[in-house]
């Protein structure tokens, strides 16, 4: 497969290293709030955990052969998914691909805040006590290796052409680097484009340490959804720059570690020691 001339991998890679570059600078130029962690620190952190799901999707595609784009040719092979059973213009099919994925992103998304054991693997994500570019690959490895398996079941029910995988799953990073990163767009941009996509503002919301405002704003490509779900929240109380990021029972210096990210899925809430009872 090529795109604009370049490998599927090349175009992957090159899309997602020129996006961070481009969101890195402007966070440099227009940032919207304060760092509490150096880059350093935290960059460290999540570009160490990006490389480790790196290596965890080499070996999972080389043991297990499952890939959300693999899917996506078997199906087509073996006739399965609602799109190979019908004969469409390849952009209208291409468009219902890229929105369905991404709703199913959204609905996963929303299931990792809902059901404990996948609630311990997301909240590392959500741990980082400061929202940038950096956070939007901050994922555990066993959080990632669930997220290609339900990619690869939607797309076996679904049927889209691979290259409408590979340019889908360039869509939904491309915008969490961008709706992740701590750049202030100016207020008209914002809500123009909100209507559509979803802006750093809106994401910033979910990344609240207040519960109910953690609990909004799920999506990550499209903005739809989280209006038509009710789980939309436009401001946060305390506003961009007063808001307290990550999650309250974790405030301090371990999040910014890689050590302590990894193996946070692991780790009990501070109150509930051993030998504590639960209230
Ligand atoms: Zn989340």
């Amino acid at each position: 497969m090529s795109f604009f001339g370049l490998s599927e991998s090349v175009f992957r890679f090159g899309s997602f290293a020129l996006i961070f570059a481009i969101m890195a600078l402007a966070e440099t130029l227009y940032p919207k709030r304060e760092r509490r962690f150096s880059r350093t620190v935290r960059w460290t952190t999540n570009f160490g955990i990006l490389l480790t799901d790196y290596v965890a999707v080499f070996v999972f595609t080389f043991i297990g052969m499952v890939t959300a784009v693999g899917a996506a040719a078997y199906a087509e092979h073996m006739g399965w998914g609602l799109l190979n059973l019908v004969e469409w213009p390849a952009w209208i099919e291409w468009l219902i691909a890229i929105v369905v994925l991404d709703f199913v992103i959204w609905a996963q998304h929303v299931a990792t805040h809902k059901v404990p054991i996948l609630w311990r693997l997301h909240r590392v994500h959500h741990s980082d006590e400061d929202i940038d570019a950096s956070t939007a690959i901050r994922f555990h490895p066993i959080e990632i290796l669930f997220s290609v398996l339900v990619k690869s079941a939607a797309v076996l029910l679904l049927g889209p052409a691979a290259g409408a995988v590979v340019v889908f799953e360039a869509f939904v990073n491309g915008s969490a680097l961008f709706n992740h990163a701590n750049v202030r767009l100016p207020r008209w941009a914002d809500t123009i484009l909100r209507s559509v996509f979803v802006t750093p503002d809106m994401h910033r919301v979910h990344h609240s340490a207040i519960n109910r405002e953690t609990d909004s704003n799920y999506g990550f490509g499209l903005s739809i959804w989280d209006r038509l779900f009710r789980t939309y929240i436009s401001q946060p109380q305390k506003g961009h720059t007063g808001m307290t990021i990550g999650l309250e029972e974790w405030q301090g210096d371990g999040p910014s570690t890689y050590p302590w990210a990894i193996s946070f899925p692991f780790r009990d809430p501070p109150h509930t020691k051993a030998g504590d009872q639960p209230q």
